[in-house]
């Protein structure tokens, strides 16, 4: 069937002014020509170290920021360029969670008003109704009802992401882009709110886009993993073939510094070379060429495509 949100060629440059009269120096390739099949119902991992263009890539889709080039296609509707007027039926399907809940909740408003405040505005529900749906929303992430009253100081770290993720839900919508939203927050408590996320994707047939700098944070969630750096997709494959049998040198790297559980089991760290380049000038040919351990000729001349390796695992490598 078709995708619930296509993204084709995506791209998004951020321009770099220089001079007295700003004059533009050059663009931060932040995304760089992404293509993407979300299907209905599934989890997608979207991973890169910091700067890869992850979170710059979910800002486009959930129409934070205006893409530069490219498409993207929300249910059969080409959503690129619409104004705020003609997003807004669609505003409430696609919904965000950020990394720092803390930052995106009004301090000054109780976390009932917080929660009530988007379905009152969208006209879902008021009076008795509202007041119902705040605590079953409440009680849906694991929060008690009587907690409506507090105030977001009042909580945890862990207890405002909840706070967070219901917010998302009031509107029902369809796709939920969370950004590093466990990043933030202890490691015992991460593994609680990764569980509550996928409970909800399977309770509420959500579309979960999960963006980390870790692949081991995904692992457990994901469908799908898509691998980034600077601004492209480089591998993309079903959680347990990237784990298992990760193609792209730049995959293998991460997936080489992750810890292994048994301590008897002795794997082989591939530590990278250098920093990650600047996303002004990326290197030519393959943009992974100056840090990968298997570098050949042609990788510094030609950029290799994200080709279907059969099984539906994509990378973007010439040895493949
Ligand atoms: Fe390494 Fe070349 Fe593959 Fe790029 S294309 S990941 S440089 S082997
Ligand atoms: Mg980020």
């Amino acid at each position: 069937g078709e995708p619930l949100l296509k993204i084709e060629n995506l791209k998004k440059y951020f321009p770099i002014t220089k001079g007295i009269i700003p004059k533009i120096a050059g663009n931060v390739k932040a995304v760089d020509g992404i293509n993407l099949e979300v299907r209905e119902g599934e989890i997608i991992g979207l991973v890169g170290e910091s700067g890869c263009g992850k979170s710059t890539a979910g800002r486009l889709i959930v129409r934070l920021l205006e893409p530069t080039e490219g498409k993207i296609t929300f249910q059969g509707q080409d959503i690129t360029h619409l104004s705020q007027t003609g997003f807004r039926p669609l505003r409430s399907k696609i919904q965000m969670v950020f990394q720092d809940p803390y930052a995106s909740l009004n301090p000054r408003m109780s976390v009932g008003d917080i929660i009530a405040e988007p379905m009152l505005v969208n006209k879902i529900a008021a009076g008795k109704d509202l007041r119902d749906r705040v605590k079953s929303l409440l009680e849906t992430v694991g929060l008690d009802a009587s907690h409506a009253a507090r105030y977001p100081h009042e909580f945890s770290g862990g207890q405002r992401q909840r706070i967070g993720i219901a917010r998302a839900l009031t509107v029902n919508p369809k796709l939920i882009i969370c950004d590093e939203p466990v990043s933030a927050l202890d490691v015992s408590i991460q593994a609680q709110v990764i569980n509550l996320l996928e409970d909800l994707q399977k309770n509420f047939g959500l579309t979960l886009i999960f963006i980390s700098h870790d692949l081991s944070v995904v692992k457990h969630i994901s469908n799908r993993v898509a691998v980034m750096y600077l601004g492209k997709i480089m591998e993309l494959a079903g959680y347990r073939r990237l784990y298992a049998s990760p193609r792209h040198p730049y995959t293998k790297a991460l997936l080489s510094a992750i810890p292994v559980p048994k301590p008897n089991q002795v794997k082989e760290r591939i530590l990278l070379t250098g920093d990650v380049p600047s996303p002004i000038n990326p290197p030519s040919g393959c943009r992974f060429h100056t840090r990968c351990p298997e570098a050949m000729e042609i990788c510094r001349a030609e950029e290799p495509p994200l080709k279907d390796a059969g099984s539906e695992h994509h990378v973007a490598c010439h040895l493949w």
